[in-house]
Formats: C-alpha cells, structure tokens, sequence
C-alpha cells in the first residue's frame, strides 16, 4: 500500500517535473552590437526573446579574480522581447584596469523552469580617452560646399573625423602616410540642408565609445538656392514610368510620384553608400572640368512638380542638368575609378567615379555606358553617350558632386584657386613637404581677424 502511494507521488512529480520543462522555454540572448571594448562608463544593449519573458536579467564583471554584477534586474517582464540597457566601466567596476575583463550577460526565462542563458566576452578595457585637436587655419566654407580641416588624434582612438550636425565624415592619412598616422585630414561636405549656424566639430572615438570633440575656426557663408516649377505632362509621365518602373501598380500619377518621392530617397541612399568604396589616395589633380552645354538648372534647385494646374510634389534637385546635343559624349570631370556603371533609379544608365577620399562624382541619364565598374578613367575621358533615362524628359546629363555621400555644389572644384587654397595648401605636395603638417600654411597663432581668402574666391 505504501510502495503504491509512493509510486503515485514520484509519477506525479515526474509529470509536474517533465510539463514544466516542456512549457519553459530558454531565453534567447544577444548583443545588440558586439562589446569588444569597455571605457569609463560604456553604454551597453541586449536583446532578450523569450516567449514567457524574463524573470530576471544581470551582468557581471570580471578582471584579476574580482567580480562586480553591474545590474541585477529582477523585474518580470511578460513580454516577448525587451531590450536591456546598461553601462559597464569603471565607473561601475572600480577595480578595472587597463587590459582584458570578463563580461558574463544572464537572462532567466520567465517560467517554472527558469532556464538560464548567459552571453560571455572577453572585453577590452580602456581608459586612456581619445585626444583630438584641429588645425589653427581658417575654415571658410560655402553652405552647400565643402572644406578640408587637419587633425590630430591622441591617446586610446579607432575613429576620428569631423561632425558636421548629423552628417559624419571620415579622416584619412596624409598622402603617402600609413594608415594608423595620428595626422589626419578630413574632407567634409556642409550640406545645403543644414542651417549656416551649425558648428562642425573634429571627432575621435574609441572602441569603448568614449569621444573627444574639438571645435576649430570656420565662417560659413551663407547661400540662397533657387527655386523652379516644373510643368509635368501625361507624356512625360508615362515615358518616366515605362522606364523607370514598368511593372508599377496604381494610377500614372500616383506611381510618378512614388518615383519622384520614394525611388529618388532610395538611389541617393545606394549612392550615399559608395563613399565606403573610396581609394585612400588622390587620384584627381587640377580643377574639375565642367560639363559644356547649356545649364538647366542650379545646385539645391527647389523643384515644385505641377500637374493639370496643381502641385503634385516637391523635391531639391542636386545637381547641374546640361543639354547638349543628343547623343553627346559624357566625358569625366577628372580622373578617377568607376564605382557603379549601370541603372540606378531616377538617374537612369549612370557612372560615378571614385577621385579619392571620399570625394565622387555622377554622371546621370545615359543612353550608352562605355566603361565598367573598376576601370581607371582620365579626366575627359569619354565615358558613354547623353540620353534621356531615368527621371529626364528629354536628353541631358544629369552631374552630381558628392563629399562623403553629400551632394554638394561643384562649382567649387571647377575653381583652380579655390582648389589651391582649401584642399591642396593643405594636403598636396607644397604643404606635405614642410615638417610639421599641423602648422599648415597659416600658423595657428594668427589672429583670426586676418582672413587670408579673397572674396572672390568664397
Ligand atoms: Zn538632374
């Protein structure tokens, strides 16, 4: 009688035993970005799924045999996925030193099981902050255009260039200098958009995320841009519509429109993105070379679409249209390597062409491409024939400037002085022969109220 009352007992908890394991389910958990390095204070996120939630979530540091947890959260959450944000550093972990540290991440699942899953990573801890300093020279900078500043990074840096509001742009080594140099230089767009108030600051980070930021003297010249209408017919649609997105749903008006509005979003991201395939050299030299035609638009253009006596859209249009003869040769603005040759939305058949350092150009609505992507181009080297693909009514060439995936106004570098004076006193051969590249052509010490720019030259 006893031995059956048992028997029942032990099947009851070997059910109650196997259900719950059967329901509980492990936490599933990651980084939201990999932690290689840890600073003072390093903000740090987690991504918890689980079906049932998580019961409790901890981090714990460990380095020379002292452990500290950094959080212990034990508030259930009932929920599917949560995101865990903490900060892990010294700040957290005094004893941290300079070297390796453990990081243990647990999540334990919200149900009678209570599975534990831990995340572990080697952590490199840093405390040694990034230092960066600016060039003494003055920064002229035309709203729309572009401006080459020198920096100077110190201490513990993976990262440094220069902010410009939300735009970011890369640093570089000197010419001919190994990668890692501490002097630097960064190529920077202003782009139109950005009030002439913002500040662009220089920039080093390091692995742990701890940034140094440095402002340098710059006068920003403010700009007006124009503004267009631009009467559109059922034609012009329809010839727009049938190249760009033949396959299209809705009505003319509406798949127009979504070209115009959500394609021209979508190719100038594609093209933002090829800066990450420039040359770590120059490979241009002297002005660049216009487009010869007759302009049909500026640069930052205000395009107002209007339809049947209404307004359809609104778009900025980045770049100079030039109308030749049809079927003219699309010639190269400078040397420079092909990076994409083929469609690309509303540019149609285009080329851009890497010079080096971030700095690219775009040659839009081809109806011939004579070159592929990776081949080395001269400066007026023809590159195909003019056309009308893409968003275009009618045959012309379509030319975009972009520093860093920001399309900026060309006019600048068309300008042998302005070329002279912003980018090649302070990178080219002249400026690289001179021991102490910081000090550049103007010292540091000068009084900012000597503007050594003519005006002409703004
Ligand atoms: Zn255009």
């Amino acid at each position: 009688m006893l031995l059956r009352i048992l028997a029942v007992i032990l099947l009851i908890i070997v059910l109650t035993v196997g259900v719950v394991f059967l329901l509980g389910k492990k936490v599933d958990l990651k980084p939201e970005q990999a932690v290689t390095a840890i600073g003072e204070s390093t903000p740090i996120s987690y991504i918890a799924t689980a079906p049932h939630g998580v019961k409790r979530f901890t981090a714990v540091l460990e380095q020379n045999g002292q452990r500290q947890v950094v959080v212990d959260d034990r508030q259930k959450f009932a929920g599917v996925k949560r995101i865990y944000h903490f900060l892990a550093g010294r700040k957290q972990a005094a004893f941290l030193q300079e070297g390796d540290a453990k990081l243990t991440v647990t999540a334990q699942s919200n149900d009678l099981w209570g599975a534990k899953t831990s995340d572990i990573s080697v952590v490199h801890v840093s405390l040694r902050p990034p230092m960066v300093t600016a060039d003494g020279l003055q920064h002229y900078i035309n709203q729309g255009g572009a401006e080459l500043v020198l920096l100077e990074v110190g201490g513990d840096w993976t990262e440094a260039g220069v902010r410009i509001g939300p735009d970011v742009a890369r640093s570089f080594p000197l010419p001919g200098k190994p990668e890692d140099s501490k002097i630097r230089f960064s190529l920077f767009p202003f782009s139109y958009a950005l009030p002439a108030e913002t500040i662009p600051v220089v920039f080093a980070k390091n692995a742990a995320g701890t940034e140094a930021t440095a402002t340098f003297w710059t006068k920003v010249f403010p700009k007006t841009f124009h503004k267009s209408v631009i009467d559109v017919t059922t034609q012009n649609m329809q010839k727009v519509v049938a190249d760009i997105d033949p396959n299209g749903t809705g009505d003319l008006l509406t798949r127009f429109v979504h070209i115009n509005r959500d394609m021209r979003l979508e190719n100038n991201k594609t093209l933002a993105d090829l800066r990450l395939k420039t040359e770590h050299k120059m490979l241009w030299s002297g002005p660049f070379e216009p487009i010869l035609g007759k302009r049909e638009s500026y640069f930052a253009d205000h395009r107002t679409y209007m339809y049947e006596g209404k307004k359809i859209d609104e778009q900025v249009h980045l770049g100079f249209d030039i109308a030749a003869s049809e079927h003219m040769p699309v010639k190269a603005a400078n040397a420079g390597k092909v990076v994409w040759a083929g469609r690309m939305g509303i540019y149609g058949n285009c080329v851009v062409l890497d010079h080096g350092y971030g700095l690219q150009t775009l040659y839009g609505h081809m109806s011939r491409l004579d070159v592929k992507v990776g081949d080395m181009v001269a400066k007026k080297q023809s590159m195909g024939l003019s056309g009308s693909t893409g968003m275009a009514f009618g045959d012309h060439v379509h030319f975009s400037m972009l520093v860093e995936g920001v399309q900026i106004n060309p006019i600048e570098w068309w300008d042998e002085h302005w070329i002279h004076d912003r980018i090649l006193s302070k990178i080219g051969p002249e400026a690289l022969g001179k021991k102490d590249p910081m000090a550049g052509p103007v010292l540091s010490k000068e009084p900012a109220s000597k503007p050594r720019v003519a005006k002409k030259h703004r």
